[in-house]
């Protein structure tokens, strides 16, 4: 796999440097070495980028969603023949095991492959009317040039998610992918134009959030921003793009909980809690940062549990700012009155490691406990009931996903109903959406809007209501 030295920025589907001829340095998170270097891009950049999409748009949604559905079809099938390459590129960048962002490759195939479905599907609605004669039925329309902004955790599924169905709706696109990964989203954007689709429909523009990103969010002629990352990004976001009134997704980050209850297999219950809190360096929206645990089996638990993460092989985290942030929380948490059990340390060596952190003796007021901390540090409360745990679980500004482990089925009914979040899990981990499930949370974690599953066309289309009166003369 061959990484070009710079990565440019994709606009109609021409390699362009960026108008400020500055290029930003990406280093690899496993050994802190130069990767590459990407294109520094200003409002200038987005601007053209988004003109491009303008111009490709229309053409683009002539075509039948039948036709979208092929094209899109295509790029997922090139994405999975292409899939050690693309796995090559993200583990290079995210300093992930091979093994895991093969996974994840597969996983954007499925996605692609699942909305490429659409074309054939694609169901609407018909419905009554008060008048004779009249039919109405619903139809969806594009929204125009989307915007798509999102994080760097899991880069290929990230821009699938966003990608296919928007243009899979007719839309045209300009990527911002986070300046943390720009080498697989050029690979995506590479492949969608020898997949068929047309140049200027999906564009890639590099660079920082605070400049291209913001450029782009502010842009007059963007119809719709969806974005994943996090919360404080997703505020100012929001806040922005309201005074035009452009359609705003946002999917943003989580605090999750996996409460384990007194009747739980304690083993399933310890392999899904280092999962949930550790693959991927914690740098999940979905990963369990906290721990929720009954008094009478937390002791136990608690053994099991950092006895496991001892053995685990530490993943770097993105950036060495990241991993000082991290650093910075925890001091700050046991400066505070939190134990540390394991782990809290810079690991010595190359590149940006973290060792698995588990903590106790935190308050759910404290700051740990109610700050996304995106890496891999988790805490554990102990709880005396279930509904003490919904409580604590609750008592958080996010409301992503959340899992429990029990024998019970009044239980898990019980926290399925009660717990605020998008996604539940009952006996297994608090990450696992597919392509076909619809996923997003509630309070600060999202805005209402699922991505994936079919949820994903309601981002990306506009529903219009068509009344067909078929004879005028007789009503
Ligand atoms: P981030 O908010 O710092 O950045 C996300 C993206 O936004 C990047 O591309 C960045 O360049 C861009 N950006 C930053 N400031 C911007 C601005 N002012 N205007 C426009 N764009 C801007 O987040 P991150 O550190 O890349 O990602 C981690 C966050 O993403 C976590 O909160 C995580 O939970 C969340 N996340 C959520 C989901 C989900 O589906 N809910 C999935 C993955 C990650």
């Amino acid at each position: 796999m061959m990484i070009r030295d710079e990565i440019p920025n994709l606009i109609e589907g021409e390699p362009v440097p960026p108008l400020s001829g500055e290029w930003l340095d990406k280093l690899c998170p496993a050994d802190g070495t130069l990767l590459c270097r990407l294109a520094r891009s200003g409002a200038g950049d987005v601007d053209a980028a988004v003109q491009a999409a303008r111009t490709a748009q229309p053409a683009w949604a002539e075509r039948t969603p039948v036709e979208r559905g092929d094209i899109v079809r295509e790029l997922a099938l090139l994405l999975r023949e292409r899939r050690d390459e693309a796995a090559e590129i993200v583990a290079a960048e995210t300093g992930k095991p091979l093994e895991l962002a093969l996974g994840e490759a597969d996983a954007a195939v499925e996605m692609g492959l699942f909305v490429a479905g659409e074309g054939r599907r694609s169901y609407g609605r018909t419905t009554t009317a008060s008048m004779k004669h009249r039919t109405v039925l619903t139809m969806r329309q594009p929204l125009g040039v989307a915007g798509l902004i999102m994080s760097f955790n899991t880069p290929l599924p990230n821009i699938a998610w966003k990608a296919f169905p928007a243009i899979f709706c007719g839309n045209a696109a300009v990527v911002k992918p986070s300046e943390e990964v720009p080498v697989s989203a050029l690979f995506f954007a590479e492949l969608a134009l020898e997949a068929g689709v047309p140049a200027g429909v999906l564009n890639v523009v590099q660079g920082l959030g605070a400049e291209a990103g913001a450029a782009l969010v502010e842009h007059e002629e963007v119809d719709l921003v969806s974005f994943t990352g996090s919360a404080a990004t997703g505020r100012w976001i929001n806040e922005r793009a309201a005074r035009r009134l452009a359609k705003v997704c946002l999917e943003l980050g989580g605090k999750n909980a996996l409460v384990v209850c007194d009747d739980a297999d304690l083993e399933n219950a310890v392999r899904w809690a280092l999962a949930s809190a550790f693959s991927n360096a914690g740098q999940r929206c979905a990963a369990a940062s906290r721990i929720v645990v009954f008094e009478d089996v937390y002791d136990v638990f608690r053994d099991l549990l950092v006895n496991g993460a001892s053995d685990l092989q530490p993943e770097p985290v993105i950036s060495d700012a990241a991993l000082e942030r991290m650093l910075e929380a925890i001091d700050r948490a046991v400066a505070g009155g939190a134990r540390r059990l394991i782990g809290g340390e810079r690991l010595a060596g190359p590149g940006f490691h973290l060792a698995p952190t588990i903590l106790e003796n935190v308050s759910p007021q404290d700051e740990i406990s109610r700050t996304e901390l995106f890496g891999p540090v988790t805490l554990l409360y102990r709880v005396g009931s279930l509904d003490d745990a919904i409580a604590l679980v609750n008592d958080s500004p996010y409301g992503l996903t959340g899992a429990v482990h029990t024998a019970s089925l009044h239980r898990a009914m019980r926290f399925a109903e009660k717990t605020e979040a998008g996604v539940i899990v009952v006996n297994g981990g608090t990450h696992g959406s597919e392509p076909h499930m619809g996923f997003g949370g509630v309070k600060d974690s999202g805005t209402g809007w699922r991505e994936a599953g079919i949820e994903a066309l309601d981002v990306y289309s506009d529903w219009k209501i068509v009344n067909l009166i078929a004879d005028p003369a007789l009503t």
